[in-house]
């Protein structure tokens, strides 16, 4: 069986971009992906410079192309286990039984965005209820906005959502604010609406507002909503990568993660990470992981040399 020189687990643009690189740094690489990008819900993707607005597929289906094009290697698949072959290298174990082998490993499986269970919510993601206001905010710019409050960092995330609209309400369950908070609202006219979200109403098979618990629906047309970033880790865990407080693999500028030869990249590393930036920092790492094998290469000639062979 015939070894890569990385197996990259994950097809999203942290993955194919470090494919890039490496297939063309002449590595054997092969990428494993599963097909399920996190922007996928969306239309079209926006700030990627130019690419602004192109259909997040499109992105993913002319990288693979790059890729291939230098001799990189694209297979859909789940990998389901990674395990040290007990050298520096690795076995990626597939969901259809087969057994890889990687000097190294590069993971950029991403994350998956766990939403408040509030009824019409998960049904609307991605239309007009939203995350992330860099990625959709022009498209609602001076809207009806609203923006879901309760979570640690939803006041700051609702003055943020204050740049793209006049007509901003923050839902905030009753007792959330501090004065301070509720003063800095006022003073930038963004609109306090207390209790609890009942669901999101929809009509025309667009949001039109959102019901509170005492039956009031306030009008709105995109919701903002903080989720909850939960990285998909699994594979990470199981090889013993030590993992920070909120779940995320602790890795160095790098990428490179507490287990030697295993590198990280895009939003499973990084919740923050938007499509440029995942595709930033699995070049980064591709340059490191190269680097990390020309090492490799070195040891290896050298004790080969001192042989004789
Ligand atoms: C609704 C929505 C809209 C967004 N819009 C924008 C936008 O307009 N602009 C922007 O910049 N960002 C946007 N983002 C953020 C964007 O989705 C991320 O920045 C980007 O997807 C991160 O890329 P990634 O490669 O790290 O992860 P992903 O794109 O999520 O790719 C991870 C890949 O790994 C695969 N995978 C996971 N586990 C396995 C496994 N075990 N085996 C094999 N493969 C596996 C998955 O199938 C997936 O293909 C949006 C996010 C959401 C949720």
């Amino acid at each position: 069986m015939s070894t890569y020189d990385v197996v990259i687990v994950g097809g999203g643009a942290a993955g194919l971009s470090a494919a890039l690189v490496l297939s063309r740094a002449r590595r054997k690489v092969l990428v494993v992906d599963s097909g399920a990008p996190r922007n996928a819900p969306a239309p079209h993707m926006h700030g990627f410079l130019s690419r602004d607005g192109m259909p997040p597929r499109e992105l993913l289906a002319i990288g693979r192309e790059e890729v291939e094009g230098y001799g990189g290697e694209v297979l859909d698949g789940v990998v389901t286990e990674l395990v040290p072959d007990g050298t520096s290298g690795f076995w990626v174990l597939l969901a259809d039984g087969r057994r890889i082998s990687a000097r190294r490993l590069l993971v950029t499986t991403g994350l998956h965005d766990e939403l408040p269970d509030i009824p019409g919510l998960a049904d609307r993601w991605a239309r007009d209820v939203l995350h992330c206001p860099y990625c959709h905010g022009y498209e609602v710019r001076d809207q009806r906005l609203g923006v879901l409050g309760g979570s640690a960092d939803s006041v700051r995330y609702a003055h943020i959502v204050r740049q793209w609209a006049k007509d901003v309400v923050f839902f905030a369950p009753a007792g959330f604010l501090t004065a301070q908070q509720r003063t800095e609202m006022l003073a930038r006219a963004i609109g306090v609406v207390e209790g609890t979200v009942q669901q999101v109403v929809v009509q025309d098979d667009h949001l039109s507002g959102v019901e509170m618990d005492d039956g009031r629906t306030v009008p709105r047309d995109a919701l903002f909503v903080p989720p909850r970033f939960r990285p998909n880790n699994d594979l990470l865990a199981g090889l013993g990568c030590e993992l920070d407080a909120a779940g995320f693999a602790v890795r160095d500028s790098n990428g490179q993660t507490t287990v030697p030869g295993v590198f990280i990249a895009g939003n499973v590393a990084n919740p923050r990470a938007q499509v440029i930036t995942a595709a930033g920092e699995g070049s980064t790492s591709a340059a490191a992981i190269n680097a990390d094998l020309v090492e490799e290469d070195i040891r290896d000639a050298v004790r080969a040399f001192n042989l004789g062979y």
